[in-house]
């Protein structure tokens, strides 16, 4: 299996999402660039404009700067532990500051890295500082280039959560004068310019995953397509059944091809069953249960040998429809492709 990435592709995505407002568009690169490749991907949005850029961790930051320049910024959302000084220090990351702890820490280490940035919970409950610590976090000498805030709803237009957590962040916000300030990621950038602010925090977006829940907005790129080679292909009676625990059987003579790429590819192994590829320009239902290197496709009737090539994202089969399939979401299916051979065409070099 092969994972080809559309740098292009990803450029035009990126521009799509700075054209959406006045807002800077940043780009968030964790998981190894949401698993298509951090490096290429950032490298590409850098010399399209991108100035700041969006990791987990302090180790995906410091890998990142080390194929970027000096000047880009490099946040890091996981927060500033103690553990972290030489590697923010010495990779000149912004640590995203998720609560009083961590701000007494990062200063306390002598504001090491590249500035900071403050993060408000407003109602996801997940990461950042109770806007109850807001008044002692803004007492500290904090001086952030950034205040930022994530919505739990972004992706759906109609959620009430979307305007209380606005109404919370600009209140919020107030106390950190100096700072520019952020709150939307995919989603929340295309629910207008109420929510842009001065800084967009676009992933899945950028990667030809749909930022709303009910898809529709501004079109975006395929950027992945992930292709597997034809190994075999073998003709099967009515009764005959496929793969591991018989679960699939064929109700008339079949031609069935095996392809190589499986769930140690990252193919996800809930598509057994309710996958498809795109066979010689039909798209075919998989057959039975994904194994571990190998996926068998019904490809009876088609004119295929050994060697061919079959896409299982690409034209005609989507990131979000292979994910609507395997009963998840685009995040994970292009994330569980981290550890497939990638290739990459197009950006300016
Ligand atoms: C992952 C993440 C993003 C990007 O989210 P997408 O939905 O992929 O656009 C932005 N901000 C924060 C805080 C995140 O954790």
């Amino acid at each position: 299996m092969r994972v080809e990435v559309d740098l292009d592709a990803a450029i035009a995505n990126w521009r799509t999402f700075a054209a959406l407002s006045s807002a800077e568009a940043a780009a968030v690169v964790k998981a190894d660039g949401y698993g298509l490749g951090a490096a290429p991907l950032a490298r590409a949005f850098r010399a399209a404009g991108a100035t700041t850029f969006f990791v987990a961790t302090p180790a995906e930051g410091a890998a990142l700067r080390a194929a970027l320049d000096a000047e880009a910024t490099i946040c890091v959302l996981g927060g500033y532990r103690a553990e972290d000084l030489a590697m923010v220090r010495d990779a000149r990351l912004r640590p995203v500051l998720n609560g009083l702890d961590q701000a007494q820490a990062w200063i306390a280490a002598g504001r090491p890295g590249d500035g900071c940035v403050v993060h408000v919970d407003t109602g996801m409950n997940r990461l950042g500082a109770p806007l109850a610590d807001i008044g002692a976090l803004a007492a500290l000498d904090l001086r952030p280039a950034l205040v930022m805030s994530h919505l739990a709803c972004g992706g759906d237009p109609g959620a009430a959560l979307n305007g209380v957590q606005r109404r919370r962040f600009l209140e919020a916000a107030l106390a950190f004068p100096g700072a520019r300030r952020s709150l939307s990621a995919s989603g929340g950038a295309f629910l207008g310019p109420d929510y842009a602010f001065d800084l967009v925090r676009p992933g899945v977006g950028l990667y030809g995953g749909a930022p709303l829940d009910a898809g529709g907005g501004p079109p975006l790129r395929a950027v992945a397509r992930v292709t597997a080679p034809v190994l075999q292909i073998r003709t099967i009676e009515a009764g005959a059944t496929v793969g591991y625990g018989a679960t699939f059987t064929a109700p008339h003579p079949m031609q069935v091809a095996t392809l190589g790429a499986g769930y140690a590819d990252g193919l996800l192994r809930s598509l057994s069953g309710r996958g498809y590829a795109v066979l010689a320009g039909a798209r075919r239902p998989m057959l039975g249960r994904v194994s571990m290197d190998l996926i068998t496709v019904d490809a009876t009737g088609l004119a295929v040998a050994p060697g061919d090539e079959a896409d299982l994202i690409g034209p005609g089969l989507g990131v979000d429809e292979v994910a609507a399939a395997a009963g998840t979401l685009a995040y994970e299916v292009l994330t569980s492709l981290r550890g497939a051979a990638r290739t990459y065409k197009g950006g300016a070099a």
